[in-house]
């Protein structure tokens, strides 16, 4: 039999910006008649029952043309965009829709914008809740109303002051590419992003939140959320726990079919798939009906998507959070679901001898997410696992770091790193990047790559010898001293030249190296072609090797050369350019090598 389930709603945001709040107050809804129906919580998970959005709607329902046959909405309970990618399912996400919650005060901060580009990638529809319209100056509050009946009890600056806040957003979300408007000024849902002032705090704008994400599901969702009800149930594990007279259990959300208290249900481990048969199913038992904390759930015989709910099983250590459940009832079922699970885990979790990053992430969702991101980046991926960040993994990195540098490193997605991992990547110099914002550690890593890299040019630069042709000076008179060490003015004829730099003839003889180079008064670190300097040599007797006149060129080796041409090449200027390739005329006359050059 065929049954439209609840959208499951992720919410999503910047940190503070009022996620909890938001789903606190969603949970607290009272309506006021009996026969309503109350809200009810499931394992990780909060359901509001259509009715309730239908009381709270009143007039708000004409939005939608046409009835909304949803039995509910099932909220996720853990906000955040780190729970949305760790809640993997069917390839996307698991949940349906999103609410992405942004303090109109504050506007765009880097987790709300982590949270649109999840979204975007996980193609998941969402709406905006625009939130602590409150606080917005000389806002009347009225409490747990409408916002089209906030908005009429206010006065005319606190409505303008709203409206530049709303523009701005719009703005930004137009910046990454998304026409976004007033819930109420949209034409088309589909391809505009609707934007709810609201008050999580005081309850504002909440119906309009609720019959906005029952409409737009209902609309755009229908065919996505028909499930075969009887059908082997399929989840997604939030968390894998012990719980006091259970062992470990799995918090799971049922996105498919139906679960039985005697099914067998295949998950995801480290690195197999766990076959086990269902000990207990369990639900939160109503809170004024627990007496003793140790019996705090209730046991059921089936639940039924969309659903929150806690397995007791055997042999659940080793599940992974993120990994998928799924039922089965034949043995052809199992073979199938273990196969299916295998594939995902080995997807995911990956182990080579390759020069590459080590990544961890504290669910296989999210390692998904991270591993994604830096192949889209090219960066390469030597091992990539679930779970805190140990020593091992900074010892891969190490091993990494021999052949290069680069790559030698840990990468972690809201994960912590163990006491002795921190203290050897402290002894051997190994960069750990950490944090619950994707792109924020990607771009540290990027930051720290490009510093490194900065690093190594200078060092190569300090080594490497810039080529350079100088002429001395014809008239006599530039002839400052003859020898120990001989002064003469020159002018650089192309390239450049500095301090210790060796000179040689047109023939390619050595004939000494620049001691100093001076202009005025003034002793310089370089002079580039151009320039009319004396300089001091060292090792040259005018008159014996060098003579007025006399064209001179720096007597760069070939690893200089060589240095130049690959890593230095953008430091070269047209006419370092030219002095190359005088220097490797003269060169070539004794050695090869510079007329391949
Ligand atoms: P989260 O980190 O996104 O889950 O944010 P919280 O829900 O914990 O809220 C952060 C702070 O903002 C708390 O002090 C809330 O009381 C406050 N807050 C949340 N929503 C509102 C609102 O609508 N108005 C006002 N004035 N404060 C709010």
């Amino acid at each position: 039999m065929k049954k439209i389930r609840q959208p499951i709603i992720a919410v999503l945001g910047h940190v503070d910006h009022g996620k909890t709040t938001m789903l606190d107050r969603i949970r607290n809804t009272r309506v006021a008649e009996k026969e309503a129906g109350g809200i009810t919580q499931h394992i990780g998970a909060t359901e509001v029952p259509i009715e309730v959005v239908k009381q709270l709607a009143g007039p708000l329902l004409s939005l939608w043309k046409g009835e909304i046959k949803l039995p509910g909405l099932l909220f996720i309970d853990t906000p955040g965009h780190e729970a949305f990618t760790s809640l993997r399912a069917r390839g996307g996400s698991l949940a349906d829709l999103a609410i992405l919650v942004v303090d109109i005060n504050e506007g765009f901060q880097p987790q709300t914008i982590e949270s649109i580009e999840i979204l975007r990638k996980y193609r998941t529809p969402f709406v905006v809740a625009a939130n602590k319209i409150d606080r917005i100056k000389g806002w009347k509050i009225v409490e747990n109303e409408p916002f089209l009946v906030n908005i009429k009890k206010q006065d005319q600056r606190a409505v303008q002051e709203l409206e530049t806040k709303l523009w701005e957003l719009i703005g930004k979300f137009y910046e990454l590419g998304f026409q976004a408007n007033r819930f109420d000024r949209v034409q088309d849902f589909r391809r505009e992003l609707a934007i709810i002032p609201v008050s999580a705090k005081y309850g504002i704008g909440l119906p309009e939140l609720l019959v906005l994400i029952a409409g737009l599901a209902q609309k755009y969702l229908e065919e996505k959320l028909k499930i075969e009800v009887e059908g082997p149930a399929r989840g997604t594990i939030l968390e894998v726990r012990e719980e006091v007279g259970f062992g470990t259990t799995i918090d799971v959300i049922i996105y498919d079919g139906t679960l039985r208290k005697d099914d067998i249900i295949v998950v995801g481990g480290k690195d197999k798939a766990i076959v086990t048969k269902i000990r207990a199913l369990l639900k939160p038992k109503p809170l004024d009906e627990i007496r003793d904390p140790r019996y705090r759930f209730d046991q059921v015989e089936e639940v039924s998507a969309a659903a929150g709910i806690k397995i007791a099983a055997p042999n659940l250590e080793e599940a992974l959070a993120g990994s998928p459940v799924i039922a089965a009832r034949t043995e052809e079922e199992i073979e199938r679901a273990k196969r299916e699970i295998l594939e995902q885990i080995k997807s995911v979790i990956i182990s080579t001898d390759k020069v590459g990053v080590i990544v961890k992430a504290d669910t296989i969702g999210s390692l998904e997410a991270l591993s994604k991101e830096l192949q889209e980046k090219n960066i390469p991926i030597r091992k990539a696992d679930v779970g805190n960040i140990s020593k091992t993994d900074v010892m891969e990195a190490l091993s990494v770091k021999e052949e290069e540098p680069l790559y030698g490193v840990v990468i972690g997605f809201n994960v912590k790193v163990n006491e002795d991992a921190e203290e050897v990547a402290k002894a051997k110099k190994i960069p750990i990047f950490v944090g619950n914002v994707i792109y924020k550690i990607i771009e540290d890593y990027e930051a720290w790559v490009k510093a490194e890299e900065e690093k190594k040019k200078k060092e190569l630069l300090a080594q490497t010898k810039f080529p350079g042709v100088i002429k001395i000076f014809p008239d006599e008179r530039y002839i400052f001293r003859r020898s120990h060490p001989a002064i003469v003015g020159i002018e650089v004829i192309e390239g450049r030249i500095k301090p210790g730099y060796p000179l040689m003839k047109q023939n390619g003889e050595r004939i000494g190296v620049i001691k100093s180079i001076k202009s005025k008064e003034d002793f310089l670190q370089e002079a580039k072609k151009g320039d009319q300097v004396a300089i001091a040599i060292e090792g040259a007797i005018v008159g014996r090797h060098i003579h007025p006149g006399e064209i001179l060129y720096v007597d760069i080796s070939r690893d200089d050369a060589i240095r130049l041409v690959k890593e230095l090449r953008d430091m070269l200027d047209e006419t370092d350019i030219r002095a190359l390739k005088e220097t490797a005329k003269v060169k070539a006359q004794k050695d090869p090598f510079w007329s391949a050059l």
